[in-house]
């Protein structure tokens, strides 16, 4: 087993003796309450709440997040935990006139993680805890149901054995299903007592060859080791993998609940359920669930079995039913949110188990929050932390276009619309062959992992997928609330697939579909279809709800919300999301389009002056008509445009490429040498006609060009100090599209980006140029314009001397890729090869490239804020890496005091939300609560 120990955190309270780690509740009473989270975690504060409520709750005791934060720091528990757990026991015994796993009647339990964010299925629960070879048979007696009783022990023998003492799954699974082939049944239900005590016999056999001990027959014994084995689970990967994605503290640890055991596999007038007081998916005010007769609560979440709706209880059981939902509503009304619980019904008595906030998509938050408000349940101040700004992103995913489905193309309409969205994919049916397919940076690949059923285990493949499919479970399975946590398609329970995961085939309307294979997936709907689909824009009507709740939140926002934006439709799609500028125009981009690439790679292919300035020329009319459109679908608003910035040879062919077309030129045949002298007359070669002599130019020249460290390279302004008049070039499409635009009643406001300055004098050089240019196409022209010239930080030197840098820059955007890059020494384009590794052992919380590094990188950032005013104080900072379009790094950026922030176009409206909620966590002194 492994060890895992944290860190010494606070532990102001935890030496003292008087601490109290387990809290009791039952009998109408808890010791604790819903407030206590940070101290009983999610559930064990649920319970404590329900309990005090007068709800039905089964008693037990809460064994506290501190004891689990010892566990970790001294991998054991002191003997105060054990004399409180002790007196909880008894005091449970003597509450249920019972013994655990002793006498005619024993008590058992259930022992149950429940950390303060809810952590669906990743750690560990262990049922029918107290069960031994004698309690076994007194169980049977007093239910008057052996069979019930061994399939509880067998259970028992099986989650301890795999939780506690580390076996295998698929040992216990080889021997019951070897059993079930024996009895010549497919179902659990169809082997019969005798058959079930001897499975019972051959677990414990495996028991013993595995773990080297025997299965524990004293119940105490169990207790403590299963505690111990929940405490551990929250250190197991799939715990850690989700508290990365989820951003939720390592430190927190797990709480245990210790709880009676009530059964819903008893009989047919038991049962167990989850649901929730509003739909998670859509948010339609509506009772929502499942359940499943004759069943436990594993059944219904694994989605090993597919459940029944839950407005079937009604006509099953009405009087349950009728108290389900008076419960649930008033447990809505208690908490002012969207409730998320289980319930087990046993011998017809109906018993609560949990409830929580429910996790919910976008669009449901928004829809909840909306209703929440209008129901006079909560105030619009309350309304706007009800969505998690990353969330955003629900209301903007695609929907299938339906003209481009023929009906051959339906592979099932029978799929849970578990997650919305529509994505296009190839299959995948592993987790790890999800990571392997999907790529990273721009050999990205879309991917979508079909499964049976998804478990923990699956969660790396989940996170890099486009979308999910499986062929069983339910709305409430993993994969639905996974999935709908991520803000990714899904479509659950699509009965009519079927997933040979052996053959690594899908068999779905009598055709076989294959890794690789492309099929498209509607989450919105649940439908599946062969093929790639077209897929249209989102929802208007959803995005006008949206546009409601951020009319909430936006009054509080008071930072500033530009987008990354390099041609007219992206800078238009920014507007309409409400982008308040350009915050990063990067020009290179725009070299990439039809008729410039030409001269752009003729420029750099010339080796002298004369010849980078006649490439320039040509490229001076088509990059003045691309600031032209940005200027005009900014009308108005600033838009910050970017020296040339990335090592030339980007824009050249591969070296060895190259080399493979002169060895085999002369094997070619004359088709292909056509194709060849296109090929080079498209990059710009002069004298492509007669390759022979104009390849080995073409090598010398990549061969000068080539770097060993590109990106520490001739990049940045050192391109434009060293051809100035590249930046000449640039300087003057900016400023005659500007003069050109003004004329034509445009407002047109253009910062001048100075990229990957490191010195001051590297500042005043470029700045130097770009003012003078600016100077000659005013006076040619008879107009003049505002302007501002700037730099971007994104080297640690550029921070370090920013108060000497702002006497030369009127403003700074961090370039926040860069400067991670730089400041860590990982490249951005590599850093996959080790990030697994250290997010696996925690040495990196999660990747800096997409949430700030608050602590180093942040650093840097504030310093050079204070450094930069200090010099200039009316200094404009802005944030225009990838990080301007990620929630905490926003709120990092606000408190930092930026002027704003930039993200890509679809992330702004994330950002807003974020910048609006850091700021009304300020003004409204609220704790920022997301729901998590
Ligand atoms: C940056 O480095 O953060 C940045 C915005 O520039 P680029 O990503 O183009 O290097
Ligand atoms: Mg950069």
């Amino acid at each position: 087993m492994a060890t895992i120990t944290l860190p010494e955190v606070e532990t102001k309270e935890t030496k003292k003796s008087t601490t109290k780690y387990v809290y009791s509740f039952g009998g109408g009473k808890a010791d604790g309450n819903g407030k206590m989270k940070d101290v009983l975690g999610g559930k064990g504060a649920g319970l404590a709440e329900m309990t005090n409520a007068g709800l039905p709750v089964p008693p037990g005791f809460t064994i506290q997040t501190e004891a689990c934060r010892e566990y970790m720091r001294t991998n054991s528990t002191s003997k105060e935990v054990e004399r409180q757990m002790d007196e909880a026991l008894a005091k449970l015994e003597t509450l249920q006139g019972q013994k655990l796993g002793v006498g005619e009647n024993p008590l058992l339990v259930s022992v149950r993680s429940g950390a303060k964010f809810s952590m669906p299925g990743m750690m560990d629960t262990i049922l029918n805890l107290g069960l031994n070879d004698k309690s076994v048979e007194a169980l049977a007696k007093v239910k008057n149901n052996p069979r019930f009783a061994y399939d509880s022990y067998r259970r028992l023998i099986q989650m301890f054995g795999n939780v506690v003492l580390d076996i295998e799954k698929p040992v216990f699974d080889e021997i019951f299903d070897a059993k079930k082939k024996q009895r010549k049944t497919k179902f659990d239900t169809g082997l019969d007592a005798k058959a079930l005590q001897e499975v019972i016999a051959e677990y414990k056999k495996a028991v013993k060859k595995h773990a080297k001990r025997d299965f524990p027959q004293d119940p105490r014994e169990q207790l403590v080791m299963a505690r111990d084995a929940v405490f551990r689970s929250w250190q197991n990967d799939r715990a850690k993998t989700y508290r990365r994605i989820n951003s939720i503290d390592e430190m927190l640890g797990t709480a245990v609940n210790v709880q009676i055991m009530v059964y819903g596999n008893l009989n047919d007038t038991s049962g167990t359920g989850v649901g929730f007081t509003r739909n998670p998916a859509t948010g339609i005010k509506e009772f929502y669930g499942e359940f499943l007769l004759n069943a436990q609560g594993e059944d219904v979440v694994s989605g090993v079995r597919t459940p029944v709706p839950i407005l079937e209880l009604q006509k099953i059981m009405p009087e349950v039913y009728d108290q389900l939902r008076e419960i649930t509503t008033r447990l809505e009304k208690h908490y002012k949110d969207m409730q998320d619980f289980e319930f087990t019904i046993q011998d017809g008595k109906l018993h609560m188990l949990q409830t929580r906030n429910g996790k919910r998509t976008g669009l449901a938050a928004v829809q909840v929050a909306i209703q929440m408000v209008e129901e006079g349940l909560i105030t619009k101040e309350e309304a706007i932390f009800r969505l998690d700004p990353g969330q955003v992103v629900d209301f903007l995913v695609a929907r299938l276009d339906e003209k481009d489905v023929k009906p051959g193309d339906l592979l099932t309409a029978k799929g849970l619309p578990a997650s919305p969205g529509a994505v296009v994919g190839q299959i995948v049916f592993t987790a790890d062959d999800a990571v392997e397919k999907a790529g990273h940076g721009a050999e990205k690949n879309p991917v979508i992992l079909v499964r049976a059923e998804t478990t923990p285990e699956d969660i790396h493949g989940m996170e890099v997928a486009v979308g999910i499919l499986t062929s069983q479970g339910g709305m409430t399975s993993h994969a639905a609330v996974v999935t709908r946590g991520m803000g990714k398609a899904c479509v659950a329970g699509a009965q009519e697939i079927a997933v040979l995961e052996k053959l690594q085939e899908l068999r779905v309307a009598g055709q076989v579909f294959k890794e690789g294979d492309w099929i498209t997936l509607d989450g919105t709907t649940g439908r599946v279809f062969k093929g790639k689909k077209h897929l249209l824009p989102p929802d208007p009507e959803n995005l006008a709800k949206l546009a409601q709740f951020m009319s909430w939140a936006e009054p509080y926002r008071k930072m500033r919300v530009r987008a990354n934006a390099d041609v007219p439709r992206d800078a238009e799609k920014a507007r309409e999301y409400g982008a308040e500028g350009i915050g990063l125009c990067r020009t290179e981009h725009m070299f990439f389009g039809e008729k410039k690439i030409g001269p752009m790679r003729e420029m750099i292919l010339a080796d002298n002056e004369k010849g980078r300035r006649a490439a320039l020329k040509k490229l001076l009319p088509l990059q003045r008509a691309d600031f032209a459109g940005v200027f005009k679908a900014m009308d108005g608003l600033p838009v910050t445009i970017r020296t040339l910035d990335p090592p030339l040879h980007e824009f050249l062919p591969r070296r060895e490429d190259l080399m493979v077309d002169i060895a085999l030129l002369s094997s070619y045949s004359s088709k292909e040498k056509k194709d060849l002298v296109k090929k080079y007359r498209d990059y710009g070669v002069e004298g492509a006609g007669d390759l022979k002599k104009a390849l080995p130019l073409l090598l010398a020249r990549v061969e000068q060009l080539h770097e060993f460290n590109p990106m520490l390279g001739h990049r940045g302004c050192r391109l434009g100090i060293t051809y100035p008049e590249i930046t000449e070039m640039q300087a003057r499409a900016i400023f005659e599209a500007a003069v050109d635009c003004t004329k034509k009643g445009i407002k047109v406001l253009p910062e001048v980006m100075i990229p990957l300055v490191a010195t001051v004098k590297e500042m005043a050089n470029q700045g130097a140029i770009v003012r003078r240019v600016a100077d000659e196409v005013f006076k040619e022209r008879g107009t003049k314009v505002e302007y501002m010239v700037g730099t971007m930080i994104e080297l640690p030197r550029a921070a370090l001397v920013a108060g000497e840098i702002a006497k030369e820059a009127e403003f700074f955007s961090f370039g926040t890729n860069d400067l991670t890059q730089t400041t860590f020494g990982f490249s951005r384009d590599d850093i996959n090869k080790v990030l697994p590794t250290y997010l696996a052992e925690g040495i990196l919380k999660q990747d800096p490239f997409a949430a700030l590094d608050q602590e180093g990188v942040g650093q840097l950032v504030r310093m050079a804020t204070e450094r930069g005013r200090k010099t200039r104080p009316t200094l404009k900072v802005g944030i225009c890496g990838e990080h301007g379009g990620e929630p905490s790094s926003v709120e990092f950026c606000y408190k930092t005091g930026l002027n704003y922030v930039s993200c890509s176009p679809f992330r702004v409206l994330t950002a807003r939300l974020a910048a609006a909620q850091a700021a009304a966590t300020e003004t409204l002194k609220v704790e920022g609560g997301r729901t998590k």
